[in-house]
């Protein structure tokens, strides 16, 4: 389907939500998702990423840990492009409610977008486990070999979920709720089959719009369909204006702290908008659950 029936939708919708897949990071220039990008961790460490990303590793070879977490994931994090804008234009514009992703990489966050639910952490919300502080991606890079907390000396845990440890339900719970609210369902970089994509059973409202690098069997259940560069086509449906780019010279911390007073606003506004389900999610999304940020999504 043509990039102006998404445009459109986008245009005329207020209620939207996005499903924001790896795709999109991989077009970013996110390392993790390369495909030799296993091969190299393998090469250099003497183990699969997804051996090292987990609490035993972290909990045993800290400084292995740490090391891989500043070299093979902070540092080639990416940068936020043209979808990422997109997504924050609309977000301006009021029509945006939330964005859902696996991704840790926080590329939306970084490109000002304020309501993002990541399902598997964010590099930039490290945290002390004693008192809960929270440290950013930089306190992590400049204190080398490990990071302690500056307030109680304790080693912080790094901001993304590492396998064999719990989920948050209640970011799984959030992420629903959002879902179910929509009227409109944007799905990037993903297929409505994924591990994300499948959270569209959740969705109620009228239109799934689906925007993705390959085409997959499962696309006939959107509306509107677009196949090809994720971040070409989000710009061409929906241009961010030049002073959207600005929000970029805010670090995540300073954001929070400026656009508090409107995200207390916008999240009381959405409750009045329609009566929302009570979530409780159980079973699948158990936190008995193992996980992996290298599950494909
Ligand atoms: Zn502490």
């Amino acid at each position: 389907m043509s990039i102006s029936y998404l445009k459109e939708i986008l245009t005329n919708g207020n209620n939207i939500v996005c499903l924001l897949g790896k795709a999109t990071a991989a077009e970013q220039g996110c390392d993790l998702y390369r495909e030799d990008f296993s091969y190299d961790v393998e090469s250099r460490y003497g183990r699969s990423p997804s051996e090292i990303v987990s609490s035993t590793f972290y909990n045993n070879r800290p400084e292995v840990f740490y090391e891989f977490y500043r070299e093979d994931i902070l540092k080639r994090s990416g940068e936020p492009d043209d979808l990422n804008y997109s997504l924050r234009q609309m977000e301006i514009d009021g029509k945006l409610k939330g964005i859902v992703t696996r991704s840790f990489f926080d590329l939306s966050g970084r490109a000002g977008c304020q309501n993002v639910v990541s399902l598997y952490g964010n590099i930039e919300k490290n945290s002390c486990p004693h008192c809960n502080k929270e440290f950013s991606s930089d306190y992590i890079l400049t204190h080398k070999p490990l990071p302690k907390c500056d307030e109680c000396g304790t080693l912080i845990h790094p901001g993304i979920a590492l396998s064999g440890e719990m989920l948050d339900s209640q970011v799984m719970t959030r992420a629903i709720e959002q879902i179910t609210a929509a009227d409109i369902l944007l799905v990037l970089g993903t297929d409505l089959q994924s591990r994300l994509g499948s959270m569209a059973k959740y969705f109620n409202g009228d239109r799934i719009c689906l925007v993705n690098s390959y085409s997959h069997y499962s696309d006939q259940a959107a509306d509107c369909v677009c196949i090809g560069n994720i971040s070409a086509i989000m710009h061409e449906a929906y241009p961010a204006e030049k002073n959207c780019r600005e929000d970029r010279r805010f670090r995540p911390a300073q954001r929070r702290r400026k656009f508090l007073g409107s995200l207390s606003r916008s999240d009381s506004d959405d409750k009045g908008d329609k009566p929302r389900r009570s979530l409780i999610v159980r079973d699948k999304f158990s936190a008995r659950r193992r996980l992996s940020i290298f599950d494909v999504d």
